[in-house]
């Protein structure tokens, strides 16, 4: 690139920034965390800085200036990223997993005992299905923003590798999203295995540039072990099943997490954990989930938001984040992945949702009861 390019890309990374700034600042509608955090101080202090491969302010606050419905808003260009814009992402990400609280840093990888979770509803009659997964970058490669068609292809060969040398029930096949025809991706994203691509603040953020280069799936037979490729991360490492056996789940997530570990360099740090693109997904960066059918705490909404807010867990629509509660069918799962462990993070979703379940059997049981005094009541 010539010089008076260079100047000239620069002067409209500069407007842009300048228009990104007045646009939170302006806005009366949106909450993000972005918005909260990025005052003129901090913004005058950012807008010159740049990460190695290029990354600026405006890669990280575009998606809080354009969309009022996001909740953080703030995705990072590349893992230095993390460092570089630390005066803006270090109070994002206090207030995403700490609230309030002390940070605490990201504990080693550990799992636990893998035999304390059992089926959270043995009898069926909640849970849809039951899902943890976690996202995973690799070292030495920046996030969406600054990566290349050449990078994006390097990064799929590698998992490839990496996933072909898995074996038994982790062994899987992989389908590339440019081979798929529409029908064979329609039906997966229909049966939550596959990523639905039309996620605007993602788009946004950079995170469908060259799509569908290097995207993909990997599924074993049974589809209970996937793994999405440079979707939101590089790598979402994903274990899934019909019903609420979160111990079986959470076994298979913990073998594939600790093989692929062994073979692939994952972008970690040591306050931060497992790098992002998004600092939502830190730490851990781990989503344990539940696809849950409550009637009754549906019908009552607030009770339902009190229940989860207090327990540390976050309610999603039926197909996933930004999308609408459906038939009750709600997705419930841990709002933090950052300053717990593995197994912390599980057994909250697992102890929460046991509460869930107990509060719907109660609310269920007064229903019924309700109905059932109604009759002889009006008989008399
Ligand atoms: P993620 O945090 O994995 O990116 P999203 O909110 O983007 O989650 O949802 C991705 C997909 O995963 C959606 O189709 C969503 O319905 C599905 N999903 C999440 N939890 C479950 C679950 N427990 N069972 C089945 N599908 C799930
Ligand atoms: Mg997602």
């Amino acid at each position: 690139m010539d010089n008076s390019s260079k100047i000239n890309m620069e002067s409209d990374t500069q407007n842009e920034m300048e228009e990104a700034f007045q646009k939170l600042e302006l806005s009366t509608e949106t909450k993000s965390l972005v918005k909260k955090h990025l005052t003129r101080e901090v913004f005058q202090q950012l807008k010159g800085r740049r990460t190695k491969n290029g990354g600026t302010l405006a890669d990280v606050i575009r998606t809080g200036a354009e969309h009022t419905h996001v909740m953080t808003g703030a995705f990072v260009p590349e893992p230095e990223g993390y460092q570089v814009f630390a005066l803006l992402l270090d109070p994002i990400i206090d207030d995403c997993h700490f609230g309030g609280q002390s940070a605490r840093n990201q504990p080693p990888p550990e799992f636990g005992d893998l035999k304390f979770f059992e089926n959270l509803d043995p009898e069926g009659h909640y849970i849809v299905s039951t899902r943890v997964r976690c996202g995973r970058n690799l070292e030495g490669f920046p996030f969406h923003p600054c990566l290349t068609e050449d990078q994006y292809e390097e990064i799929e060969r590698t998992i490839k590798v990496a996933m072909e040398s898995l074996e038994g029930e982790l062994a899987t096949t992989y389908y590339p999203l440019s081979e798929m025809d529409e029908d064979q991706k329609q039906k997966l994203i229909d049966d939550h295995y596959l990523f639905h691509g039309k996620d605007v603040s993602l788009e946004t953020a950079g995170a469908y540039r060259l799509w569908p280069t290097g995207r993909g799936i990997f599924m074993n037979q049974a589809k209970t072990f996937l793994v999405w490729c440079n979707e939101e991360d590089q790598l979402r490492i994903i274990s899934m099943q019909p019903g609420g056996d979160m111990g079986a789940v959470f076994r298979r997530f913990a073998e594939a997490v600790q093989s692929l570990e062994e073979k692939l360099p994952f972008a970690r740090h040591e306050r931060l954990g497992y790098l992002a693109f998004c600092p939502t997904n830190l730490g851990t960066a781990i989503r344990a989930s539940v696809l849950i059918r409550l009637p009754n705490l549906g019908a009552n909404r607030a009770l339902l938001d009190e229940l989860t807010e207090k327990l540390g867990l976050q309610i999603r629509g039926s197909s996933g984040v930004y999308t609408e509660v459906q038939g009750n069918l709600f997705d419930i799962s841990n709002k933090k992945r950052l300053g717990l462990t593995e197994f912390e993070v599980v057994k909250g979703v697992y102890e929460g949702t046991l509460e869930i379940i107990r509060q719907e059997r109660n609310l269920e049981k007064n229903t019924r009861t309700e109905k059932g005094n109604y009759f002889p009541c009006t008989l008399l």
